[in-house]
């Protein structure tokens, strides 16, 4: 995925030109504006930061997986905004794997409860989870948290519940995919390795 925040929209396009056909969008007011701009033809799009449950509406018909659901609130408000316009979206749950307290997410503890939670909501789909480490001193420290994150999408995969296809393991980014794709990563998010640093 090319992680398209701060970056300009022709720029965007210039990337989907080359052949990117998944975008990454993580600020729904900056999203909301691009989004026009974009050629959109065999591009995927993904919301993949923090969604204030009242943002919902602005994106729903916009992205075809939200990777950053965290509470069933959220997940309540995703159900009711995709019943109302008769779609169906597919979701990740976002995991704290670093336990940080800024961060958002859910524990690992949280984790299976609250998917079976949102296994009764017919317009929902979980499709994995997702996770951002903490930020890391050495190459060790960070793989023993996708090795964690590895371990707990496993666990979550063999309790084959109801409505639930765990296949999408979304984790490494710029400085960290090679580790995360060791770990089992299916989808790493990339920005400034593709784009440059970010002002
Ligand atoms: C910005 C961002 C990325 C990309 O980070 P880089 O280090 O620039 O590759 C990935 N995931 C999320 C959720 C982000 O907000």
């Amino acid at each position: 995925m090319a992680v398209t925040k701060t970056v300009p929209p022709e720029r965007v396009n210039e990337a989907i030109d080359s052949g990117i056909c998944l975008l990454g969008e993580n600020r729904v007011q900056e999203f909301l504006e691009k989004y026009d701009s974009y050629r959109k033809e065999g591009v995927d799009i993904h919301f993949i930061g923090h969604l204030q449950t009242n943002k919902v509406r602005q994106i729903i018909d916009k992205v075809s997986l939200i990777h950053s659901v965290d509470s069933l609130r959220l997940a309540q408000e995703i159900e009711k905004q995709a019943a109302a316009r008769g779609l169906h979206m597919d979701v990740l749950v976002e995991v704290n794997i670093g336990g940080e307290e800024s961060k958002s997410g859910v524990s690992p503890e949280e984790l299976e409860p609250l998917l079976l939670e949102i296994a009764k909501f017919p317009h929902i789909s979980v499709k994995g989870l997702m996770t951002i480490p903490p930020v890391c001193e050495n190459a060790a420290e960070i793989a023993h948290y996708f090795a964690k994150m590895q371990q707990l999408f496993i666990d979550m995969k063999q309790k084959n519940m109801d409505n639930m296809n765990m296949s999408i393991l979304s984790m490494g980014m710029s400085k960290d995919y090679k580790i995360a794709i060791q770990h089992g990563s299916t989808l790493i998010r990339i920005g400034t390795a593709m784009f440059g640093d970010r002002k």
